[in-house]
């Protein structure tokens, strides 16, 4: 039955990253108390948090206490152990999206089957389990290249290789033999997008405007999301979303990255968490990405997701904050700057993003701060 979680009630946060804090800071807008369970004493989240709690995410002890307290909770961090998420939704039934989402998508191979099993397309793949003799064949499945990736734990391109021919094979398989990989044929596609669905306890169902992303070093660089948008790919990314939760009754926040070649659209991965390529939501939309993931759980009626305008997302890297600091007087009254804290500016990673709720100034941004790109 469907719990309606109202302000003044206190929503866990599982994972206490950049996602954590934001999903934390819609939560307290909305009136919510929040707590916040991550291992790390430095967890961006904890800034915005009303308590937090410092645990590992396979302390079944711990996070029990942590969920005992919370009148709800959900999660930020796709690789929190699906079974104790299960146990714990067991013993205190506070965990709406429950442990099936994670479960599906830890695996890519569980994954993609999934995604087949909805009825909706994926690259050609073939799983590697051993070191037998099974990967000699690959190029003659899958023509060259194509691009090996662990069935579990790579992210932001690791743990993934292209293979461009039989003599590269070896090297770029056996580097990720730890656990088993996926090989799936290269799409050479138009360009990546992403859809974000939320679904909530009653069945209701919306999606945000498609985001069209651009990667550099596999690490998402920008999304746009524009007013121009195809309506007919809209359209069908929604349905594909819709019938993709509704078949396997999935509650709360699920985005989508697809790759576009013409006409065809194949689905490379899911998140069961708000997404990078969603932080546009939160000056494009009415409803962020992360008030709708908070209203989801909450059992709240879901929000309005109309893009407002066109609007543009830049990731800020460790890298990027030096020319950012230099370049910040310039910045335009459409410029929202957004910084996680993180302890450091580490190169290469995710320490901020910049939304423009318009175009106007993103070139002139984009060179100022993103040229000094390679260490
Ligand atoms: P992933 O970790 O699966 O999201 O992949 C990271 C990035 O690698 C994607 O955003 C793509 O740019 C690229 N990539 C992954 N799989 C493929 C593929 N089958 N064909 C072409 N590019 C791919």
């Amino acid at each position: 039955m469907m719990r309606c979680i109202l302000p003044n009630q206190t929503i866990g946060i599982i994972g206490g990253g950049q996602l954590g804090k934001m999903l934390a800071a819609a939560a307290n807008r909305m009136g919510y108390l929040t707590v916040v369970y991550d291992p790390s004493l430095h967890a961006p989240a904890f800034s915005m948090a009303h308590q937090y709690t410092i645990g590992h995410f396979d302390d079944y002890e711990a996070l029990s206490q942590f969920v005992a307290k919370c009148d709800v909770v959900t999660y930020e961090f796709e690789n929190i152990n699906a079974d104790l998420v299960k146990r714990l939704n067991e013993q205190y039934n506070n965990i709406p999206q429950g442990h099936f989402p994670l479960w599906m998508t830890q695996n890519r191979m569980r994954e993609k089957e999934h995604i087949v099993n909805a009825g909706l397309p994926v690259p050609p793949i073939v799983m590697v389990d051993s070191l037998g003799d099974e990967w000699l064949g690959l190029p003659e499945k899958l023509g060259f290249p194509f691009v090996v990736k662990t069935s579990e734990g790579g992210y932001d391109g690791k743990g993934q290789a292209v293979v461009r021919s039989r003599e590269d094979l070896p090297n770029k398989l056996f580097a990720l033999m730890d656990s088993s990989v996926i090989a799936e044929a290269f799409v050479d596609y138009d360009f990546e997008a992403s859809i974000i669905g939320v679904r909530g306890q009653d069945g209701e169902f919306v999606t945000f405007p498609v985001a069209r992303n651009e990667h550099i070093n596999n690490i998402l660089h920008c999304s746009i999301a524009s007013m121009d948008e195809s309506e007919d790919l809209t359209e069908r990314l929604h349905t594909m979303l819709k019938n993709l939760m509704e078949k396997y009754d999935v509650v709360g926040i699920l985005a989508m990255e697809v790759f576009v070649k013409g006409d065809e659209i194949y689905v490379n991965e899911l998140a069961p968490r708000p997404h990078n390529s969603g932080h546009y939501t939160i000056e494009g939309c009415t409803t962020s990405q992360f008030e709708q993931a908070i209203r989801a759980v909450c059992g709240l009626p879901l929000g309005c997701t109309t893009l407002r305008q066109t609007t543009i997302m830049y990731n800020l890297l460790g890298q990027h904050i030096e020319p950012l600091m230099t370049y910040l007087p310039h910045l335009s009254r459409n410029g929202h700057v957004h910084l996680y804290g993180k302890k450091e500016n580490k190169f290469n990673r995710k320490v901020g993003h910049v939304t423009f709720t318009c175009d106007q100034q993103t070139q002139e941004f984009s060179h100022a701060v993103f040229t000094h790109q390679e260490e």
